[in-house]
């Protein structure tokens, strides 16, 4: 029900989009196709995954000649959802991770203002609710509000966190979270880190060093290594996945902010072209607007 009401905005744009562009028409000719490529892209999935769509479902048209505008949802929602399964294997709304008697580390990354810090507050009371030791680790140094911030959702969710001064070196408030973790048995280690673009060598070398310093302490940290974007902000979000997965090596993804707008379609095309899972989705400010990405329903709310 989040996902439908965190999603409105995204599926009545597209949904009635679509609705309009085949209105009077009975069948899928290039006018359509024309129409429902001009949705797609401005729906933020992308020009590259809007092409692969538009190709796939002239194919469809050419093998049956006849395709009828009422059963171009249906074939669409087919291609949308193959194209979601090739990177979203999974497929559940739990909260879980494995357990293997040590921490499981998620360092995470993303620009400032993204949801970055809301995302991990958010994460970390889920995975309490779900019945594991969390621990956060504050390892964006750069500036004081990225601390504070993290230490306010520490305290919000009752976990521990670990930090040290602004300007201090991430890698070492990485090393002393996860011998902390280590120590209190902890279940779960959430990392927050670099959060500026500044330029692509330093984040690199940053990143790389923050994962080898944790891999002293436990030897195949980080486990997920989660990016963090904006789902608002289309064409922004691409940019910012195409420079992180050039400096480090992107596990999963979430994506942040679908309440607020009508461009859900970022979540199709991100995984898609970036061939990585989406695993949460932001709906809302609250601490329980979090949700474990599930294709399904994301594909079902976006057809209704
Ligand atoms: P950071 O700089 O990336 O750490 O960003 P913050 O976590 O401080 O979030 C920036 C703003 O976005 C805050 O006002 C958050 O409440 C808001 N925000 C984060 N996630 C969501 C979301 O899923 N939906 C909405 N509507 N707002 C969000």
């Amino acid at each position: 029900q989040t996902l439908d009401k965190g999603l409105e905005k995204s599926k009545s744009s597209f949904f009635s989009k679509l609705t309009k562009a085949v209105a009077g028409k009975s069948k899928v000719d290039d006018e359509v196709l024309d129409n429902l490529e001009e949705i797609l892209v401005s729906s933020d999935v992308g020009v590259n995954t809007t092409l692969k769509i538009i190709e796939r479902i002239e194919k469809r048209v050419a093998e049956d000649k006849y395709l009828g505008t009422d059963e171009l949802n249906l074939i669409l929602r087919e291609e949308i959802a193959g194209l979601l399964s090739e990177t979203n294997q999974e497929n559940t709304t739990e909260f879980k991770v494995p357990k293997t008697g040590e921490p499981y580390v998620i360092m995470v990354v993303g620009v400032n203002g993204v949801g970055k810090t809301t995302t991990i507050g958010k994460l970390a009371a889920q995975y309490k609710k779900a019945g594991y030791n969390v621990v956060l680790g504050a390892a964006d140094t750069f500036r004081a509000a990225a601390i504070d911030q993290l230490q306010i959702w520490a305290d919000r969710v009752g976990v521990p966190i670990v930090k040290q001064q602004m300007g201090s070196d991430p890698a070492s408030v990485a090393f002393d979270t996860l011998e902390s973790a280590v120590k209190q048995n902890a279940d779960i280690v959430i990392i927050d880190t670099a959060g500026r673009l500044h330029n692509k060598i330093n984040l690199m070398n940053e990143l790389s060093k923050v994962k080898r310093v944790m891999q002293k302490v436990v030897a195949d940290a980080p486990h997920d290594v989660m990016l963090v974007l904006d789902g608002s902000t289309g064409q922004n979000a691409f940019e910012q996945a195409k420079q992180f997965t050039a400096a480090t090596e992107v596990t999963s993804l979430a994506v942040t902010k679908l309440d607020g707008t009508a461009k859900g379609g970022v979540v199709i095309g991100i995984s898609d072209q970036f061939q990585i899972p989406v695993r949460y989705i932001g709906v809302g400010e609250g601490i329980d607007d979090l949700q474990v990405f599930n294709k399904i329903e994301f594909v079902d709310s976006f057809f209704k």
